[in-house]
């Protein structure tokens, strides 16, 4: 029997609002059993779809994989002109390859059941439209049905991720660190970007702990105990990690020098309508890469949604952010972390501490894009919606952040004290900006 799927405390809506953004941005790979279906359904009878080849062929001469072909304009090509799926419309939701069903969900396997969680990416997320996730469990529930099926396993034989090196703890206290760090993000009196310092604060501490009691069993910190050292830890955030960012120091010049090309990755986007220029070919994407690594200049565009626009420009605060933009930017870590995205299977098997600091670096990224973005007249709110679906749509999935370069540059920014100050400089406001500030900057 399949295993149960369970929703969020966190409240997120979605429902699907038909923008088709989906059906253009992604190549949709498709298994050999889709492909003789979807030969089988007819469509060569269509007129405008005669002739045209359904399946592009990837990976090379050896590989066998296949995926949806999209028209010139971008779209797929089972795309109809009045924006429908046309395998939907004709043979309903269960004829469409399962990769389509799917999106915008991800489904995490956490022992004895699955977590429902939502991709960003999707405009509907970040805008939070449509009913809440929990109304969405039925659905949910066939497609974990599916994803069993096809691993031929259950997820009940998963461990938890570990922690980090070789500790390990169980579902349920892993459960309750993930419970304890989504509340931290659940008080909206605080701005987000202290709310992230103190997580990172949290994180830290966790890092030193002996979980198995250093072997033994009366000081291992486990259930009750674990809970109580989580609300101390909790408390000494709030006595321990600086009020204003004015006190974190800035980063360091390795800080930014290691910070801007992971931020590059975070800000690209290498498929569809919104393939930035500078993803066009290997030399382009070459050329830009040495530019984030320089920092200097104009900040190329590796989505086409980055404006001519300097690093420079990039490094001036923002306006303070309204309560729709905290509210987000809140609602999308609580997301990532309470459907444990952030680590394991869907994070490129990141251990928990290594995933919870890489959704840090991806908040500090999605600051520093939001000001990328903001620089040619954006309104501040959208530029940060449209800031957290780029780097989302990366989150997890760009598989350059699952390379063993990527996970060392993370592993360095952490243990040289970088995090806080990449958090503290980006998510820094006007309110907090000081003279100073623009020395250090440069
Ligand atoms: S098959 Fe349908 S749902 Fe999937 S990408 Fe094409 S048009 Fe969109």
């Amino acid at each position: 029997m399949s295993l149960p799927v369970r929703s969020l405390t966190v409240l997120q809506n979605w429902d699907c609002q038909g923008c088709t953004s989906c059906c253009r941005q992604y190549h949709v790979s498709v298994s050999a059993e889709e492909r003789k279906r979807i030969e089988g359904q007819g469509w060569e009878a269509e007129p405008d779809l005669q002739g045209v080849p359904f399946f592009i062929h990837t990976g090379g001469w050896l590989s066998s994989s296949y995926r949806l072909n999209h028209r010139p304009d971008g779209a797929c090509v089972f795309l109809g002109p009045d924006n429908r799926c046309r395998i939907h419309v004709k043979h309903g939701s269960a004829a469409k390859p399962l990769a389509c069903r799917i999106y915008p969900y991800s489904l995490v396997p956490a022992g004895d059941h699955w977590k429902l969680g939502l991709r960003f990416a999707c405009p509907s997320a970040v805008e939070d439209k449509g009913r809440p996730l929990a109304e969405h469990l039925a659905e949910a529930r066939e497609y974990a049905a599916m994803l069993e099926g096809e691993a031929g396993t259950s997820a009940i034989t998963i461990p938890p991720p570990l922690l980090q090196g070789k500790q390990q703890i169980n579902w349920g206290d892993l459960g309750r660190i993930i419970a304890t760090i989504s509340e931290m993000f659940a008080d909206d009196i605080e701005s987000i970007e202290r709310r992230w310092r103190k997580v990172l604060f949290v994180v830290s501490t966790l890092r030193q702990a002996k979980f198995d009691g250093g072997g033994d069993p009366q000081k291992a910190i486990v259930g009750s105990r674990l809970s109580e050292l989580l609300e101390i830890l909790k408390d000494a955030a709030e006595d321990e990690v600086p009020e204003s960012p004015d006190d974190v120091p800035p980063p360091s010049w390795v800080g930014r020098m290691v910070f801007r090309p992971v931020a590059a990755l975070y800000a690209r986007k290498d498929t569809g309508p919104d393939r930035g220029s500078a993803q066009s070919s290997a030399f382009a994407r070459l050329f830009s890469a040495m530019q984030f690594a320089r920092g200097k200049g104009r900040v190329p565009r590796t989505h086409i949604a980055i404006p001519e626009t300097t690093f420079d420009a990039a490094e001036k605060p923002l306006d303070e952010l309204s309560d729709e933009a905290e509210s987000l930017l809140a609602r999308w870590a609580r997301v990532k972390i309470e459907s444990g995205q952030f680590c394991g299977p869907t994070n490129f098997g990141m251990l928990v501490w290594d995933g919870l600091e890489s959704l840090a670096v991806a908040f500090a990224a999605a600051m520093w894009l939001t000001r990328v973005l903001a620089t040619d007249g954006r309104p501040q709110d959208d530029a940060v919606r449209m800031a957290v679906r780029i780097v989302d749509d990366n989150f997890g999935f760009n598989p350059l952040l699952g390379k063993g370069r990527q996970k060392f540059a993370l592993g360095l920014l952490g243990k040289r004290g970088e995090l806080p100050k990449l958090v503290a400089w980006y998510g820094k406001t006007k309110a907090g900006f000081t003279a100073e500030d623009t020395e250090d900057a440069e």
